[in-house]
């Protein structure tokens, strides 16, 4: 049940989706960044309060993020943060850098031929897909080269 707003200064005042329909907010399925509630909580000025109040739920998105993304923040792992309207080449850089980081993470060099099963392991930490784990390692490797 939501907590009554009891003070003027209360952040949730401010918040964008006081004007929408809050079921966008718990979507079915897995949303990417151009899922419509995130969308909107990128113009939100409350975006980080909400993110942190939200960081213990599994349910509907806070301040921008799904419980993917919060699932990530959890283990450590900084989420990719694709805002609607980033670049592709922008996207691309980004994933690249969170591959190579996670590969490290794990104990491998990203830029060498990694064992059986860190594809796949590094794919499902980060949620993305093969695609685009294949172009980031692609990338990582040709830059090593
Ligand atoms: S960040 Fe999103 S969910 Fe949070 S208050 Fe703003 S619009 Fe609402």
């Amino acid at each position: 049940m939501p907590t009554p707003i009891t003070s003027r200064d209360d952040w949730r005042l401010q918040a964008v989706c006081r004007d929408h329909d809050p079921d966008m907010w718990f979507p079915n399925g897995v949303h990417g960044p151009n899922d419509p509630a995130k969308i909107i909580c990128a113009t939100c000025p409350v975006r980080t309060q909400c993110a942190e109040l939200g960081l213990p739920e599994h349910f509907g998105i806070w301040g921008g993020l799904n419980e993917a993304d919060r699932d990530l923040i959890r283990r450590g792992i900084t989420p990719p943060r694709d805002e609607p309207g980033t670049p592709r080449n922008e996207q691309s850089r980004r994933r690249q850098e969170l591959v190579r980081n996670h590969i490290l993470r794990l104990g491998y060099d990203p830029e060498k031929p990694l064992p059986n099963g860190i594809g796949v392991r590094v794919e499902e930490d980060l949620q993305i897909s093969h695609a685009q784990f294949q172009s980031a390692r692609r990338a990582i490797l040709r830059s090593a080269a």
